[in-house]
């Protein structure tokens, strides 16, 4: 397939801010979308063309998004893996395929695709039962983390083992279901890097961001991380190496533990845009929704330039109050997704501060 050309129609399948951030990057390149989600309000329908509320199986939904759209992507990993099958029989152009959703979807097939590689991830374990959680432990000792293998997001689905009472607890109430359970890692700091690969081959890189979570969700990224040079330019060409070994087209986001003895590790990775990347909207020459949209329609890649300094704010269910009643000046660029019910804790917007001095960006969002 050569290149999808504006005026062409993506299909997006999802439909949240990450839907609708893509959307608005299509629409300013000239493309049209059609975006199919379950929810009949998803954010996405504010800047999409066509907004389908189906399920990812609905027969008729995947038929009208494979006759209309010239090409068809993803902005959320847990799309399933037969709705892509299901396109792919009815002649959709899915450049991406289902691969970089069956890898990413499942904690142990992530780990094990990454360490294929040749590349560090935390150690860890499959478990399965609470003798299979016992048998880990022994292997990984405390503190350990365990994971849902699959479904978690955001520190939901995760439980902290510091000692043998916690084991127990944890043991007693483990539900059936697949887990991993991974090693704590004693970090530094967290890092996250998107790899974006065209259909045409070409690679792009966005500059390394420093996450700092607050209850187990993204508080705010930090653009350059305030980390080695030789730290960046190693979790760079990491992010690289894994899109190029896994052979995978499309924005895949990677995010990383700097450990406190020096190694990066890979904690996990998402096939689509990602939040810490967020800040590239103002901060860099070209945002990764952008080059999400060149890399499924064929367009040669050029690795961004950040053009500022910056610092990327979420705005929490919380937060919106404040945040509206407040007088922004025009170095803090408010990015809000249209959703109407603010829950405490859900994603509601962004702020993007850029300018000249990091550790003032910090501050002023802290003050916020
Ligand atoms: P995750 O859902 O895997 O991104 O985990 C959410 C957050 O929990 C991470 O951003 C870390 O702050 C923390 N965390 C998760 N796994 C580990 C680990 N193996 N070692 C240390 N901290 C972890």
């Amino acid at each position: 397939m050569g290149r999808i050309v504006s005026g062409s129609t993506i299909g997006i399948l999802g439909g949240g801010q990450l839907g609708k951030m893509l959307a608005d990057a299509a629409r300013d390149m000239g493309y049209r979308t059609m975006v199919l989600d379950p929810s009949p309000e998803g954010c996405a329908k504010l800047s999409c063309d066509e907004y389908l509320a189906f399920s990812y199986g609905d027969e008729a939904a995947l038929r009208k998004m494979a006759e209309v759209c010239d090409v068809i992507t993803y902005e959320f990993e847990n799309v399933p893996s037969e709705t892509i099958d299901r396109l792919v029989e009815m002649s959709a152009y899915v450049p991406q395929g289902k691969r970089p959703l069956h890898i990413t979807q499942h904690r142990m097939r992530e780990k094990g695709a990454v360490n294929n590689l040749g590349i560090k991830t935390t150690q860890y374990e499959e478990v399965l039962s609470a003798g299979d959680l016992k048998t880990a432990i022994e292997k990984i000792g405390y503190p350990a983390i365990l994971k849902t293998s699959t479904g978690g997001y955001d520190g939901k689905g995760q439980w902290v083992i510091r000692d043998e009472a916690a084991l127990e607890k944890v043991a007693r109430e483990l539900k059936e279901g697949e887990y991993i359970l991974e090693r704590m890692v004693k970090f530094q700091c967290e890092l996250s890097c998107l790899a974006v690969r065209s259909t045409d081959g070409s690679t792009a890189v966005f500059p390394v961001g420093e996450n700092i979570h607050k209850n187990g969700i993204l508080h705010l990224t930090i653009v350059p991380s305030r980390v080695e040079d030789e730290v960046k330019k190693r979790a760079e060409e990491t992010a690289l190496k894994i899109i190029e070994g896994l052979d995978f087209v499309g924005p895949l986001a990677i995010e990383f533990f700097l450990g406190e003895d020096g190694e990066l590790y890979v904690n996990e990775m998402a096939p689509r845009p990602h939040n810490s990347t967020h800040y590239t909207m103002d901060g860099c020459n070209k945002s990764q929704f952008y080059l999400h949209i060149e890399a499924i329609c064929g367009m040669k890649l050029e690795t961004p330039k950040l053009i500022r300094n910056s610092v990327m704010l979420n705005i929490l269910g919380e937060d919106v109050p404040r945040i509206e009643g407040m007088q922004l000046d025009s170095e803090a660029i408010l990015h809000m997704y249209g959703k109407t019910e603010a829950k405490t804790g859900r994603k509601m917007g962004h702020i993007n501060l850029i300018g000249d001095d990091l550790e003032k960006l910090i501050i002023k969002a802290e003050e916020i």
